[in-house]
């Protein structure tokens, strides 16, 4: 078990927060705030606490001069500020005598939060490249480090990382939800444990596959992962993707898992994403036609399969669900886990929308917010924003 911001004693201390303030801005306004309404729970925390709360995170890629303004932390220093209604100091530099002057003035209570890390990125890539010069530094400024910036969990740069190997350390709530949640799902004996997955590309998820697939029952694969399956199988499967790069993969692992693997049996196809559509069984596709959503025999097939399962992880949407036409068979799935009350954690950017956008969130056991993160963790990767962390 990993040290956690509830094992220390807050008051008084300079707390240093990495938090994932990594949100959407154009031209100064923020566009969508989840990400640091999902801080405030470890913020709060601090402040009640009586900790002067000392924020770092980073915001979008700083490569050149012109990404400073375009990725200016500042506007977030506001809506945070409207939301845990109190002033919320900022300091436009990362480093630096007006830096130190800020955290000098610190009251208990107060919060700061301090430029966007990767402006360090400009100058030799420090932050990125977890440089220890900048970590120390930083690390001067605090008498605590707490991670609560999941997304960035797998990455080592000198705000995660490096911070942490020189100050007394822990994770904040949102991390250690996020670990616990997944450590359950991956370790617990329930059993069948079933996994779920989808998307376009079979490469970009083959350490994930051969992950997972040692570890659970059944695995079902819809999308448009699919298709490299079925194609390996020798199944007409018409223009639908199939990913080349996969290809090898998918065929060791269909010989060596079959008795594991469900595949579609039918899916609703169409000469293009706008033209109309029909649903067919696989083998009576056209070769003009393209897949875009496992048909309904499909569901049935892998409801089955979800009928008293243990545990689920679903990775990968079912079909292009950012489209009307082709969602039911994804919106079909979440149905049946909501209505039967099945354990299971949702992980992938794309996935997780798909459960916004198409069931109440909710009913899932979790659903994971960092793509990249969350992903490694599924491959069985060690994190090392995490690695660092203490245990109890
Ligand atoms: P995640 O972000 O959850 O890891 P992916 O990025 O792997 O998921 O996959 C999501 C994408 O896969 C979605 O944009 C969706 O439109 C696409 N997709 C799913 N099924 C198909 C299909 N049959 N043909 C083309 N694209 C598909
Ligand atoms: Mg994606």
């Amino acid at each position: 078990m990993k040290r956690t911001i509830e094992d220390y004693d807050l008051n008084g201390k300079r707390v240093i927060i990495r938090v994932d303030f990594n949100v959407p801005i154009s031209d100064g306004v923020i566009q969508d705030d989840t990400r640091i309404k999902a801080s405030l729970k470890t913020i709060n925390y601090a402040i009640n606490n009586n900790a002067k709360v000392i924020l770092l995170s980073h915001l979008g890629k700083v490569k050149e001069e012109c990404d400073l303004v375009k990725n200016d932390l500042y506007p977030v220093s506001v809506r945070l500020g409207e939301l845990i209604n109190q002033k919320v100091m900022f300091s436009s530099k990362t480093r630096g005598s007006e830096l130190e002057e800020i955290v000098n003035s610190l009251q208990n209570g107060d919060v700061l939060l301090i430029q966007n890390t990767r402006y360090e990125d400009l100058d030799g890539k420090k932050e990125s490249s977890c440089d220890m010069e900048l970590a120390k530094y930083w690390a001067s400024l605090g008498d605590i480090f707490i991670n609560d910036a999941y997304g960035t969990c797998h990455r080592a740069h000198a705000s995660n990382v490096g911070i942490a190997k020189c100050l007394p350390n822990g994770i904040g709530f949102l991390v250690n939800e996020e670990i616990s949640k997944l450590d359950s799902i991956m370790n617990e004996e329930t059993r069948p444990f079933v996994v779920i997955m989808g998307g376009a590309k079979v490469h970009d998820k083959i350490h994930v596959i051969e992950n997972l697939i040692k570890k659970c029952d059944k695995l079902l694969i819809g999308g448009g992962m699919a298709y490299t399956f079925l194609s390996v199988k020798g199944l007409s499967i018409g223009k639908s993707i199939v990913d080349l790069d996969g290809y090898d993969f998918a065929k060791g692992i269909l010989d060596k898992y079959s008795d594991k693997i469900v595949l579609p049996v039918d899916h609703v196809v169409s000469d293009s994403v706008d033209g109309e559509c029909r649903v067919v069984n696989i083998n009576d596709t056209l070769d003009n036609e393209m897949g875009f959503d496992i048909g309904p025999l499909t569901i049935e097939r892998f409801c089955l399969e979800l009928d008293g399962a243990g545990r689920v992880i679903i990775n990968g949407p079912m079909g292009m669900f950012e489209n009307e036409k082709y969602q039911n068979g994804t919106k079909s799935i979440y149905d049946f886990i909501t209505l039967h009350h099945i354990k299971t954690l949702v992980g992938g950017g794309d996935s997780a929308s798909s459960v916004n956008k198409l069931s109440d969130a909710s009913k899932f056991y979790h659903i994971s917010t960092g793509g990249g993160a969350t992903l490694e963790y599924l491959e069985g990767k060690v994190l090392p924003g995490i690695e660092v962390i203490h245990e109890k």
